[in-house]
């Protein structure tokens, strides 16, 4: 990763990158002066959730006079909180005893299983199966846009502990969900001449060196390929490691390859994760979001809405403004996913509107090109325009912002108010509807793929798709 070539590097902020993990807890000296139950607490946790964090996240970000409460803390070490009570005394006892790996790990097995891993029993909808075969790598659930996971991009530099990939951190998926090479995307592209962007995802793409991003990039950019008009880059290293883009003996060459993009006469759509607007306030992350921008890529904003982190309108209406000013473009809200630590991280759907709207009418124009609080549900991308009353029926206001049939999009629907719904699974038709509009459409969706995995498992020497990841839905 980019991380392990800038590890005798300097940056101008005297900081290096080096990843802490489990075993390099105590190392950690910040951590040091918290209370010993404290620590305790957090390493009993990390052995169930996924946990790495960078010296720049340590030594930048995280406001230590603050912890526990401090927001860059919340994101990036597991607390004792995010486990089940009994879950937690479970593996602390076991973690505490230095019972053998092997007991921990079956414990720690359990727990995670019972953690929704694969939310909405969906895994498979939205891979790509051609001629019986599921292309392992991608996913392709709206018309326009692929999802390619290169093989080694699936790690981070840093582990969010809202991540709604987890479960391919600590090792429940097997990474299957990324590519060996961009041969079979290549050709899935050919073949599909409506999809127009392809976002490049994991994972972290970036913690790839250039050389290696290059030989994934280079490819979609070849004459044949025209339809690809636009390359998506998903990542959270402007706010996790912005020397990526200044100091990284790789960091020219990575803009280079942006400009090549863009050269190409196609848009480089740099989607970044920024969670908290202190990601923003650093000198290498300002400098960092000006030299992409320089590329000519635009760099559009995007995170999930997080108890703990970010549960306050002040705190987006300031991220927005910010982004505004330093040339990005705020663009999704999500709604965090029905999956791992959710019941600590939870915003029910109401308050999420509520904290939504407070800040966007808070920012200027310019910033209000955000959409959200949004779910990323199995049908589809549904966004809550709001509480309001119809004749005398308090009902939440829903959009599709993306689905998995274009014709779904933008039509108005209703579910009846619930203060407690927190995901489209928890709402109920308004108006005493038996159901959904799209419910008849997702019925069939579900039955044609039943039907070409059944028929295709059953061919000799064909195996069946794989499992994807959690939070694919
Ligand atoms: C969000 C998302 C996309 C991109 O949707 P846009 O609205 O075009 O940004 C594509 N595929 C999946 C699976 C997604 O969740």
């Amino acid at each position: 990763m980019s991380g392990t070539g800038a590890l005798t590097l300097h940056t101008d902020t005297g900081d290096r990158f080096r990843l802490y993990r489990l075993e390099h807890l105590d190392e950690i000296e910040q951590l040091r002066r918290m209370p010993r139950s404290e620590i305790d607490g957090i390493r009993a946790t990390a052995h169930v959730l996924p946990f790495a964090v960078n010296s720049y996240v340590i030594n930048e970000l995280i406001d230590w006079d603050r912890v526990p409460d401090d927001p860059m803390f919340q994101l990036t070490f597991p607390q004792r909180e995010m486990l089940h009570a009994a879950d937690f005394e479970q593996v602390h006892r076991l973690v505490k005893a230095g019972a053998p790996q092997s007991d921990i790990q079956s414990v720690v097995r359990q727990i995670q299983f019972g953690m929704n891993p694969h939310p909405a029993g969906q895994s498979t909808l939205n891979v790509p199966m051609v001629g019986g075969r599921a292309i392992a790598g991608i996913q392709h659930k709206y018309r326009e846009t692929v999802l390619f996971f290169p093989s080694r991009g699936q790690t981070c530099l840093s582990y969010c502990t809202y991540c709604f990939r987890w479960p391919q951190f600590v090792g429940i998926d097997e990474m299957k969900f990324a590519a060996r090479e961009t041969d079979e995307l290549v050709g899935y592209l050919r073949a599909h001449p409506d999809v127009s962007n392809v976002l490049i995802t994991g994972g972290d793409p970036l913690v790839m060196r250039t050389t290696l991003l290059r030989r994934y990039v280079e490819p979609l950019l070849s004459d044949d390929l025209a339809g690809v008009t636009t390359i998506r880059i998903g990542t959270k290293s402007l706010a996790f490691w912005p020397q990526r883009f200044l100091t990284d003996p790789d960091a020219d060459d990575l803009l280079r390859l942006f400009e090549q993009v863009v050269r190409s006469g196609r848009h480089l759509a740099f989607m970044a994760h920024f969670s908290h607007p202190r990601e923003l306030e650093t000198d290498v992350a300002q400098r960092a979001i000006a030299r992409v921008i320089a590329t000519g890529a635009v760099v559009r904003t995007q995170a999930p809405l997080i108890r703990h982190v970010n549960d306050e309108a002040d705190t987006w209406a300031r991220m927005w403004s910010e982004q505004v000013r330093l040339g990005a473009v705020p663009y999704y809200m999500f709604v965090e996913r029905d999956t791992g630590p959710r019941d600590y991280f939870e915003v029910p759907l109401d308050r999420g509107w509520r904290i939504f709207r407070d800040a966007y009418s808070k920012v200027s124009g310019l910033a209000r090109t955000v959409r959200g609080p949004s779910m990323s549900a199995t049908p589809g991308k549904v966004v809550i325009d709001g509480v309001t009353l119809i004749g005398t029926e308090e009902v939440f206001a829903l959009r599709f912002l993306q689905a998995r049939r274009p014709e779904w999009v933008g039509r108005p629907f209703f579910a009846r108010f619930d203060p407690d719904a927190a995901w489209l699974d928890d709402l109920q038709p308004a108006f005493g509807q038996p159901e959904f509009f799209f419910a008849a459409g997702m019925r069939e969706i579900e039955a044609e793929h039943a039907r070409s995995r059944a028929v295709h498992s059953t061919r000799p020497g064909r195996r069946a798709a794989p499992t994807a990841p959690a939070g694919v839905s």
